[in-house]
């Protein structure tokens, strides 16, 4: 490919103050495949941020790339609204027989605008529909999205600033692990749903990640989800997963939630659905919760055709057996393995840490808030991405994508484990 005529034009002085990802690693991206970045000099970069979790199966993947480049070569419909296309028929049959039947989800699958903000505003709005409800119950640290709907269920004081005007309707509960450990979330939520004049009004829904990934990965276990999705059947109130960032195999299986043996009433996918970093966002739920009426939630975006095609190629490719999640969770050890032992060392050398995680998702957090930025930046001069995440940003947090192989994952730790050494000063090598 040949690289555009750059003059002495920085496109710098003309994108806006917001940018954020362009600061944390200053330099000009041209070329990705797999799990590598390559930049305008030449540097190759291995990828632990996978487009925030939208490249679970790495960057041009060659099947999915193959899909999309023939369906575009044929003229294939890349704009429909929500008109039916042979390629939108294909997701749906595609996502019905490998996704839903396999794991006998009955769901309704609505197509919102293209990114997760989106998904998780449809689903918020719809269980606010059928319950005739208003209130909504979301945790500590969580993060949904940027759109007023879903700012009001995010935790983040600087994010929910953002939105100038008051996010109401939202009733917060400590996630598990939040704080002191006698503080139970799911018990102070007991309580006031239990007694009629504890102020409490009945919530529509109850929306929740089952590891949170902005939040500093912080991971709800098994018996925390399991007792949520029971106080919220016990109480009628749906229960929306947002597994935006941890669905699509992140944690192992196709859905996060799977491992709780818990049924969500509501579920958001985007990200990695696509497969391919293409846009895309559905909104998942139980069949009697389809009132919408014709056109009442909609968005000139919803028919991403490149994205259905890339998106039917990678559950075809991935999900029609139990392949990926099996190494998925193999993977996860040794990074499980990797990171222990490195926080373990560094705790016994003075500078607090702890690994934490599930899957293909994993953080290191630190106690000294100012070490995980000085990490990713550290792991980035020596060829790493990696972001933090977390209230301080405290917190490593590592999204290879799942199809990296053993090498690359053995590369990329060991490349972290240096930059945690040139940054802290310890541990001794791996
Ligand atoms: N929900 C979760 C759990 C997320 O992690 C994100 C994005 N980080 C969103 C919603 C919002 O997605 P988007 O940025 O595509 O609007």
């Amino acid at each position: 490919m040949v690289n555009p005529p750059y003059t002495d034009f920085d496109p710098m002085t003309i994108e806006s103050e917001v940018r954020s990802y362009s600061r944390s690693w200053p330099t000009v991206f041209t070329h990705a495949s797999g799990s590598r970045l390559q930049d305008r000099e030449g540097r190759s970069y291995l990828d632990f941020f996978a487009g925030a979790g939208s490249l679970n199966y790495g960057h041009n993947h060659p099947v999915l790339k193959d899909a999309l480049l023939s369906y575009i070569q044929d003229d294939g419909i890349v704009h429909s609204l929500d008109m039916t296309t042979d390629a939108k028929a294909e997701l749906l049959r595609a996502l019905h027989d490998l996704v839903l039947v396999p794991r006998n989800l009955d769901y309704k699958v609505q197509f919102t605008g293209p990114t997760g903000t989106n998904s998780v505003e449809a689903a918020l709005k719809l269980a606010r529909k059928v319950t005739g409800r208003e209130t909504v119950v979301a945790f500590t640290k969580a993060f949904h999205g940027m759109s007023l709907g879903s700012l009001a269920v995010t935790g983040n004081a600087a994010k929910r600033a953002g939105g100038g005007v008051p996010l109401g309707h939202v009733y917060r509960v400590p996630f598990e692990g939040f704080g002191d450990p006698s503080l139970s979330g799911i018990d102070l939520l007991r309580e006031m749903l239990g007694d009629s004049s504890s102020g409490l009004d009945l919530p529509a829904a109850v929306i929740v990640e089952t590891v949170q990934g902005e939040g500093g990965v912080n991971v709800a276990g098994a018996e925390w989800l399991a007792a949520l999705a029971d106080l919220c059947r016990q109480h009628d109130i749906l229960l929306i997963v947002d597994d935006v960032q941890m669905g699509c195999g992140r944690t192992g299986p196709f859905f996060s939630f799977e491992a709780a043996g818990i049924i969500p009433d509501i579920v958001c996918l985007s990200k990695s659905i696509s497969g391919y970093g293409l846009p895309m966002a559905l909104t998942l739920f139980r069949g009697e919760l389809d009132v919408w009426s014709p056109g009442e939630h909609n968005g000139t975006f919803r028919g991403n055709n490149a994205a259905f095609v890339t998106a039917a190629a990678a559950l075809r490719t991935f999900w029609a057996d139990s392949t990926l999640e099996k190494q998925t969770a193999g993977k996860g050890e040794v990074l499980e393995a990797h990171l222990t032992d490195l926080a373990a060392q560094l705790s016994a050398s003075g500078v607090a840490a702890r690994a934490r995680g599930r899957g293909l998702v994993w953080g290191l957090a630190f106690e000294d808030h100012t070490l995980a930025a000085r990490v990713s930046s550290a792991a980035f001069t020596r060829g790493l991405l990696v972001e933090t995440s977390g209230s301080s940003d405290e917190v490593v947090k590592l999204l290879p994508p799942l199809t990296s192989t053993d090498d690359e994952l053995t590369e990329g730790l060991a490349i972290l484990s240096d930059a945690v050494r040139a940054v802290a000063g310890t541990p001794r090598a791996h």
